[in-house]
């Protein structure tokens, strides 16, 4: 089942940080015989044509689709929908149509009308980014160990899954399917609230009247430089999560905004206690990341720090 698939064409509409790195894990794996992209914007797509790692580069999404077996929207969350409308009529009968978006449920709403019954429709959502994007962001190893969570929708073909389950296995992710409600409620908690928290921690540090934005980036401390590396990420991208995955996610900041309600308390009681205790316990919880290889326990996450390797 898991033998690494070959498709006579892939296509990819979007090539930025995640459609860069499919390309380039899938030439380094040799999945495809043919690589066709397309970006929205003349400058990405003459970027594109610079890098070479793809073997054409096209005009419009329906050209890029054009006998496709396998199709992955590589967009921002909001522009599936148009997207799907628009290469509906042109897909290939029994082509695999995929995306990566960070949510499902909206992807899975605003797709699947546009697509044909011939066509096997698998969303997918590759845990896996950086605070980067655009095409020079992109790089083959992105997916190595990261997972990649599948949502096929009821009655989908279970071939095509298995098809699309080999694929992101041969460019390194492990894989788990998973309805798409259930993954916007898990993302919610492990990647959509970390971003809104991140997002609300550097704009009140940037607004702090006492304390200078000079200061803040002077004497920022671990904790957080770690929220400015999150809250650069991609600001339509994120304005999509949010706007896309609403519900889930203000459901876990109502649970968030109990606990933190919680610790205030605690810090205002005096209570070291109950301090000590929730920190023990989410100490460990870091701990279980490690063990289980998403995470190095090196100092700083393992980043390397550039100033050091430079004077190195
Ligand atoms: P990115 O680097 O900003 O690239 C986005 C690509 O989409 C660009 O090629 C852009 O074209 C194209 N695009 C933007 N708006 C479009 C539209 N309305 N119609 C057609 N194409 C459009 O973004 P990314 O980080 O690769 O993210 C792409 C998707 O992956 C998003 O759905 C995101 O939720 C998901 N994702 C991201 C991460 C992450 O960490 N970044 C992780 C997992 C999943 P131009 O360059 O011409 O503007």
């Amino acid at each position: 089942m898991n033998a690494a698939p070959s498709f006579q064409r892939i296509a990819l509409i979007g090539f930025g940080l995640i459609g860069g790195s499919i390309a380039r894990a899938a030439r380094v794996q040799g999945l495809a015989k043919e690589i066709v992209t397309t970006a929205r914007s003349e400058k990405t797509r003459a970027r594109v044509m610079e890098l070479g790692i793809v073997d054409r580069v096209v005009k419009t999404n329906a050209e890029a689709v054009k006998d496709a077996d396998l199709v992955i929207l590589c967009i921002p969350v909001g522009a599936c929908g148009p997207v799907a409308q628009e290469i509906g009529p042109h897909l290939k009968p029994g082509a695999i149509i995929s995306d990566v978006g960070s949510v499902k449920g909206a992807v899975v709403r605003d797709m699947a009308p546009h697509l044909p019954a011939s066509v096997h429709f698998v969303p997918a959502h590759p845990v896996a980014g950086t605070e980067h994007s655009g095409p020079d962001s992109g790089f083959p190893e992105l997916f190595i160990n990261r997972w990649c969570i599948l949502t096929p929708p009821e009655g989908t073909d279970p071939a095509a899954v298995d098809r699309l389950r080999a694929f992101w296995t041969a460019i390194g992710a492990k894989v788990e399917v998973m309805t798409p409600d259930h993954h916007d409620l898990v993302l919610a908690i492990t990647s959509h609230l970390p971003h809104l928290i991140a997002y609300t921690i550097v704009g009140t540090a940037d607004e702090l009247g006492e304390v200078t934005s000079s200061e803040v980036m002077k004497f920022s401390a671990g904790g957080f430089r770690d929220f400015t590396r999150i809250a650069a990420s991609d600001p339509t991208m994120w304005r999509d999560v949010f706007l896309n995955n609403k519900d889930a996610v203000l459901e876990m900041l109502g649970t968030f905004s109990e606990d933190l309600s919680k610790l205030t308390r605690a810090m205002r009681r005096g209570d070291g206690e109950a301090l000590f205790d929730h920190f023990t316990r989410t100490r460990a919880i870091r701990r279980g990341i490690v063990e289980i290889g998403q995470d190095s326990a090196a100092p700083d996450f393992g980043r390397l720090q550039t100033s050091a390797v430079k004077k190195s």
